[in-house]
C-alpha cells in the first residue's frame, strides 16, 4: 500500500474522474424508487431502508420489497410503531433475516435517541444496529450531503480497474478504499457514490466490462493493459462445509402444516420452520431421526434433496412428510410453547425464510 503522496501522485490521471462520472450520471443514472433528482432533498429513512435491503441482495429483488415497507411504514417512525413479527413477516423472502431484525431495533432507537431523525454524522450512524461503515458512509453521501465514500464490492472492482490493482482481495481492501477516498469530491458527493454505484452494476461489471461505453475509459489503467475482466484478483476461498439434516412436513388431515417458530438467537432467530432435526456434518441416521419426529406418524421420505447456501456453509436436507389426524399430540421435544398448526392458504403471509419455503414446496409438492 502506497504512502499519502504516492496514492495522490498515482491519483493525478484521474483527476477528472468524478466530473466525468457525475455527467454520465446526470445522464443514464437509474431511475429507482429510493433515488431522488440531483438537487432534490433525500429522505433519510428511505435511503436507509434501501441501503439495509441493498446489502448482499440485488436490486430487482429489493424494488417489491422497499415499495411494500414503504406503503407499509411511510416513516421511521411508523416502522418503529410496529412490532418485529410484522417486519420478519414483510421481510420474508429477503434473506439474511438480522437485517430485519436489526432494522426494526434501529427505527426504534432512532426515534427514542435521535427524536426520529437520523443523524447525519457517520459516527452516529454507526452506533446504530444493522449500520456498518458502507451503509453508514452511503447514508451520510446521499441522504445528507456530507463527503463520505461508501466502498462495497462493486465500488472495490471499479476502484481496482481504474488504479491497475493487482494486490488480491481481501488483502486489497484498505489500499482501494484509500484510492476510492482520493477520489470523492467534495460537492455532490451522494450522487457521486451512486453514480459509482449504477458504473459498476451495469458498465463495470464482473465478468464483462463494457469498456467501449464507459465514460472512465481514458483514466481506467486496468484497460489501458488490457486487464480489466481480471481485477480484482482475489485469494481463493475454501470450499464452504456441508450441514445435513432432516426436516418434518407434518400435515394435519385439515390441511394444516405444523410451523415452529426458532429460538430467539442464532441462525434465522425467531423466525417460522418446519422442525427438523439438528444440522450436522452426516446426514442423521432415518430409524434415529424418526424417534425425534415432532408427531407420531408414519412418516415417508420424500424423493431428492432442498439444499440452500447460507453465508458459511451449505445446508442439504432430506425431508419427511407425514398426514396427522387432528388429534395427534406433539412430542415432548417438538416444544409445544413453539409450534402451531397453520392452514396452508396462510402460509404466504408467515415470517417463512426462503429455506423453509423450498422445504415445504418440496415435501407438499407429491402430496
Ligand atoms: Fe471498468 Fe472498463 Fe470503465 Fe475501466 S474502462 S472503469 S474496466 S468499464
Amino acid at each position: 500500500m502506497g504512502t499519502v503522496a504516492e496514492l495522490q501522485r498515482t491519483c493525478e490521471p484521474h483527476a477528472n474522474v468524478p466530473r466525468d462520472l457525475l455527467e454520465w450520471y446526470d445522464r443514464e443514472r437509474r431511475d429507482l424508487p429510493w433515488r431522488y433528482a440531483p438537487g432534490e432533498p433525500a429522505d433519510p429513512y428511505r435511503v436507509w431502508l434501501s441501503e439495509i435491503m441493498l446489502q448482499q441482495t440485488t436490486v430487482k429483488t429489493v424494488i417489491p420489497f422497499f415499495l411494500k415497507f414503504t406503503e407499509a411504514w411511510p416513516s421511521v417512525a411508523d416502522l418503529a410503531a410496529s412490532d418485529e413479527e410484522s417486519v420478519l413477516q414483510a421481510w420474508a423472502g429477503l434473506g439474511y433475516y438480522s437485517r430485519a431484525r436489526n432494522l426494526h431495533t434501529c427505527s426504534r432507537q432512532v426515534v427514542d435517541n435521535f427524536g426520529g431523525n437520523f443523524p447525519p454524522r457517520e459516527a452516529d450512524l454507526l452506533s446504530l444496529p444493522g449500520i456498518g461503515p458502507y451503509t453508514a458512509a452511503a447514508i451520510a453521501s446521499i441522504a445528507f450531503g456530507a463527503r463520505a465514500t461508501p466502498v462495497d464490492g462493486n465500488i472495490e472492482r471499479v476502484v481496482a480497474r481504474l488504479f491497475a490493482v493487482r494486490e488480491a482481495l481481501p488483502n486489497a481492501k484498505r489500499q482501494l478504499r484509500d484510492l476510492a477516498e482520493t477520489l470523492t469530491p467534495e460537492r455532490r458527493a451522494g450522487d457521486y457514490a451512486q453514480a459509482t454505484m449504477d458504473l459498476g452494476a451495469t458498465v463495470c461489471t464482473p465478468k464483462r466490462p463494457s469498456c467501449l461505453v464507459c465514460p472512465l475509459q481514458e483514466a481506467c489503467e486496468a484497460h489501458s493493459l488490457g486487464i480489466a475482466a481480471q481485477l480484482p484478483y482475489r485469494v481463493a476461498k475454501p470450499a464452504k462445509p456441508v450441514r445435513r439434516g432432516i426436516a418434518f412436513v407434518a400435515v394435519s388431515e385439515e390441511g394444516k402444516v405444523l410451523l415452529r417458530r426458532r429460538p430467539d438467537v442464532g441462525l434465522l432467530a425467531r423466525m417460522q420452520e418446519v422442525p427438523s432435526t439438528d444440522w450436522h456434518d452426516k446426514m442423521p441416521v432415518a430409524g434415529e431421526a424418526l424417534r425425534n419426529a415432532p408427531v407420531r406418524a408414519d412418516w415417508w421420505p420424500v424423493p431428492g434433496l432442498v439444499v440452500h447456501t447460507f453465508t458459511h456453509f451449505r445446508l442439504e436436507l432430506e425431508v419427511y412428510r407425514a398426514v396427522v389426524p387432528p388429534s395427534a399430540e406433539l412430542t415432548f421435544w417438538a416444544d409445544h410453547a413453539r409450534c402451531r398448526w397453520v392452514p396452508r392458504a396462510d402460509l404466504v403471509g408467515e415470517a417463512l425464510p426462503t429455506l423453509m419455503r423450498k422445504v415445504i414446496a418440496h415435501g407438499l409438492a407429491q402430496s
